[in-house]
């Protein structure tokens, strides 16, 4: 297809017949007089009147418990920039159709007209007693950091920035599964990360949380590698700048066993990629084009294990094996936060479902014959019927244990049933 004929598919999509991607559907009964007398005066009197007895009761007699906010400011939306909140909306729809299909969520869709870190952050404060959780999306970074953090420590439900952990929590169950396959441990490999965004810091905590050493690790941004003599350093990029006397990214691909690019496009050369050690790890994530070529890659080195973020290869990150069912495990037991603990069950329960037989409905979905674990299939498929079953109970029996849940769930066999409904 032309990218001409591309374009027009898309914005048909997107307009016909009813624009944009998502509605507001009613889940009770309004054929009646009686019905309307329910749902609204004089009827809805009454769970207000319990609400506000006790706001816990919210759970009870409102959609609160199942509904996210997908929120933005347009500032950094997928690879296209800063473009603003209504240019946001069509990604911010499109998240809310991925919730509701995959995990049965309903969504609404915020879009914040501000760049201003503290007018956006009491928007949000002032709107979550609407929701459940907050899905905080396309946010520049380093604004995101910390409208992220303080929305954490200041709301009682759950927040999650998902181009930071989304993005983590993903690439963290792939590399677990490729370190595997080159039989290589967490502890030992020397690590490149390149870009220092809102992916990079965040996929560098969580690796570094499965046991990736700091002093293994070294970040390049726009400006070369990330070193502890340069002076134009954020707290974030602080954080893992390196003492080692190295400045360009060819430099410190040297003998790295991990390349991970959250960058840009075609930055990593054939060169860079012979000089790292056997059976590289390579995952180029830049979206739409990687830091390097797919085939390009292939036909440098045949020992090379690679993930990039496009469906039209092998081992796409894609966050949507993640956000739907973190939110549906945290929404489930009321979790008041989404913690390291529940990230890294997310991880888990991604990496193990990758080594799992692979059911025949998914060989067809993707026109595969024997997908099976191995270098061109680290990661779960996004239209896997099991990801509902495993991830959400990790996610949920994580925040129990971890003591953010305020509900518990004690027949995990009726709750697995419950999700595959
Ligand atoms: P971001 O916050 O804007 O960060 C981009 C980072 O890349 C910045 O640190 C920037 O450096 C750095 N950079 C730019 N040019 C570079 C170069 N030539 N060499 C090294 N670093 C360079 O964006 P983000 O949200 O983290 O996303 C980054 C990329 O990852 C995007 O392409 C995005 O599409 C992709 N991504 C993919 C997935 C996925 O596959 N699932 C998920 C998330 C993000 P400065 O700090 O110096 O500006
Ligand atoms: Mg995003």
């Amino acid at each position: 297809m032309s990218k001409q004929s591309k374009r027009r598919e898309a914005l048909i999509y997107h307009a016909k017949p009813t624009p944009g991607k998502i509605q507001v559907v009613p889940t009770k009964k309004y054929a009646t007089q009686r019905d309307l007398s329910l749902a609204y005066s004089p009827g809805v009197a009454e769970p207000c009147l319990e609400i506000a007895k006790d706001v816990n009761n919210v759970y009870k007699y409102t959609a609160k418990g199942n509904l996210v906010a997908v929120i933005s400011n347009g500032t950094a939306v997928l690879g296209l920039g800063n473009i603003g909140p209504e240019a946001s909306k069509p990604v911010m729809e499109g998240k809310g159709l991925l919730f509701k299909i995959f995990s049965d969520i309903d969504v609404f869709d915020i879009e914040v007209n501000t760049e201003n870190v503290e007018e956006f952050i009491q928007t949000v404060k002032m709107i979550a007693p609407t929701f459940g959780g907050i899905n905080l999306e396309d946010i520049k970074a380093p604004e995101a950091f910390e409208i992220e953090r303080r929305l954490k420590a200041e709301l009682d439900i759950p927040v999650m920035h998902d181009d930071q952990h989304g993005t983590a929590i993903i690439s963290a169950a792939a590399l677990l599964n490729a370190l595997e396959i080159a039989d290589k441990k967490i502890d030992e490999v020397q690590i490149v990360i390149s870009g220092a965004g809102a992916a990079a810091i965040s996929c560098t905590r969580l690796y570094q949380a499965f046991g990736a050493k700091r002093e293994h690790i070294v970040m390049t941004d726009s400006k070369g590698v990330i070193r502890q003599t340069r002076t134009d350093l954020t707290a974030e990029k602080a954080e893992f700048a390196t003492h080692r006397d190295l400045e360009t990214l060819a430099d410190a691909m040297h003998n790295a066993d991990v390349f991970i690019g959250l960058s840009t496009s075609n930055i990593l050369s054939p060169d860079m990629l012979l000089s790292m050690t056997e059976n590289p790890i390579v995952f180029a994530l830049a979206n739409p084009d990687p830091e390097i070529d797919y085939q390009l890659a292939l036909d440098t080195r045949k020992d090379v294990i690679m993930a990039t973020g496009r469906s039209d290869h092998p081992n796409q990150v894609n966050n949507v094996l993640g956000f739907p069912y973190i939110f549906r495990g945290a929404l489930d037991v009321r979790a008041t936060k989404i913690n390291e603990a529940m990230k890294m069950a997310a991880v888990t329960a991604l990496a193990n479902l990758a080594k799992q037989n692979v059911p025949e409905q998914v060989n067809i979905a993707y026109g595969e014959t024997h997908l099976t674990f191995g270098r061109e299939y680290i990661i779960p498929k996004p239209f896997d019927p099991r990801l509902i079953a495993e991830v959400p109970p990790a996610v949920a029996k994580a925040a129990m244990e971890s003591g953010v849940a305020k509900e518990a769930i004690y027949d995990w066999d009726k709750y697995r049933d419950s999700l595959l409904e």
